[in-house]
């Protein structure tokens, strides 16, 4: 890393980063072979206020069931929120690595599923517990207030909800800034950037389709919701190919379609679970419509019983970077990392956060970017190649950023964006 240009300020907190990285890998692998699913992060919130309180930040926890909150007061200055995400997914890990995860658990259906962190949440909290040490390491460097938020249940969309519903706001000060980071399947070592939208919405729908069931051998007793479901299927495929305008976008996704238990019997209900991605409000609302007038014309079609039901199973807003705090952060980062490691995104990612409800709470502006987690050899050969899309991305059971250079960049970033607020008074 050159660092000739970076602030003085910033290169003195991050001069125990090297120090204490073995600590910090040692919590990452801890963390990987010890996940836990969205709402269970009991281990996982207990390391984070553990760390928090040798540091000497002043703990909440519990917020939202497992949230912790540490602040950190040093003086005058500004209030900054940095915010990793703790939970893992029911992925059964198949990455082969010497620290892989063997855990099981109990999910929100009472089923015994396998767990990983496959989304690379165990770096986000490995990202901040560094950060906010080497913070309250270099108290003479800087001037503000730190919090620090480890946050529950990013993958099910209720994790940012819960906390502020239980109150996270009226229990710290109020932040000028709230900053967020997500690994990504980019070379380590990489920080991506944008401004204005980052991340689309997300919303997950369930569907039940209603039938008669009958004998395999007596169709014309039945109403097959099979059939129905199938058409629907189809028929859903329509909404982004023959609706949305070629200049816009949305993606739908039917990721489960469930029915029946035997050949010869036509069971009574079908079940879909569908997931859509938009940019817009409006693209996002025509979609939502769309599918409703879709499922209940099918139902229709088929001469259904009863009208299909149709339940929001999660809910994520869009993320959106506000402007002049991301040329702040951006700033910095141009400033202190090597200029080809800073690269800007054309478009939004497809995929979405419960981080931006937490600016929002608290009408501050929000700054959200990626750091890159997989080897950059590895990358090059598969750009070249042209086997890109054959990189492990988040939620693969294969997905396993390289711990070096990813753990530093994660701690650096934080650092840096962090002190475009913490610096402002003594620079
Ligand atoms: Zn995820
Ligand atoms: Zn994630």
């Amino acid at each position: 890393m050159t660092s000739q240009v970076r602030d003085a300020s910033i290169e003195s907190i991050l001069a125990n980063l090297d120090k204490i990285i073995p600590d910090l890998q040692a919590i990452y692998i801890d963390l990987h072979a010890h996940p836990e699913l969205s709402m269970q992060e009991v281990r996982t919130a207990n390391l984070a206020e553990e760390r928090l309180r040798q540091a000497g930040f002043e703990v909440t926890n519990g917020i939202g069931k497992t949230g912790v909150v540490g602040v950190l007061q040093n003086g005058e200055g500004p209030i900054v929120m940095l915010r990793a995400d703790m939970d893992a997914l029911p992925v059964k890990e198949a990455t082969g690595l010497p620290y892989s995860s063997k855990a099981t658990a109990i999910d929100r259906e009472g089923k015994t599923v396998p767990v990983m962190h496959a989304c690379g949440h165990d770096l986000h909290v490995t990202w901040l517990i560094g950060a906010a040490t080497l913070f309250a390491k270099a108290r003479d460097k800087w001037q503000g207030t730190l919090i620090a938020v480890f946050q529950p249940a990013e993958e099910t969309a209720s994790g940012a909800r819960a906390m502020i519903a239980d109150g996270l706001f009226n229990r710290i000060p109020k932040p000028d800034v709230v900053i967020g980071q997500h690994v990504m399947p980019f070379p380590a070592g990489a920080i991506y950037w944008r401004s204005g939208v980052i991340l689309s919405a997300a919303d997950s729908l369930q569907i039940r389709l209603f039938g008669r069931g009958a004998h395999g051998s007596m169709p014309e007793s039945s109403i097959d919701p099979v059939v129905m479901a199938a058409a629907t299927v189809m028929r859903l495929q329509t909404i982004v190919s023959r609706e949305i305008a070629a200049s816009k976008s949305a993606v739908l996704t039917v990721g489960s379609l469930q029915a029946g238990t035997k050949e010869n019997v036509i069971p009574s209900e079908a079940l879909l679970k569908v997931n859509v991605r938009t940019l817009d409000e409006d693209i996002r609302l025509h979609v939502l419509n769309a599918i409703k007038r879709i499922v209940d014309a099918e139902a229709e079609a088929s001469g259904a019983p009863k009208k299909p039901e149709i339940s929001t199973i999660d809910s994520y807003p869009r993320v959106t970077n506000d402007p002049d705090a991301t040329k702040r952060v951006v700033d910095s980062f141009y400033s202190s990392f090597p200029k080809y490691t800073v690269r800007e995104i054309a478009h939004p990612m497809s995929g979405s956060e419960d981080f931006g409800l937490l600016g929002e709470a608290c009408n501050a502006p929000s700054v959200f970017w990626f750091v890159g987690g997989t080897d950059p050899e590895s990358h090059e050969k598969a750009k070249k190649s042209g086997r890109i899309r054959e990189i492990p991305t988040n939620h693969s059971p294969h997905f396993a950023p390289v711990i070096h250079p990813t753990l530093q960049t994660g701690v650096e970033t934080l650092i840096t964006a962090a002190c475009a607020w913490l610096l402002s008074s003594s620079s």
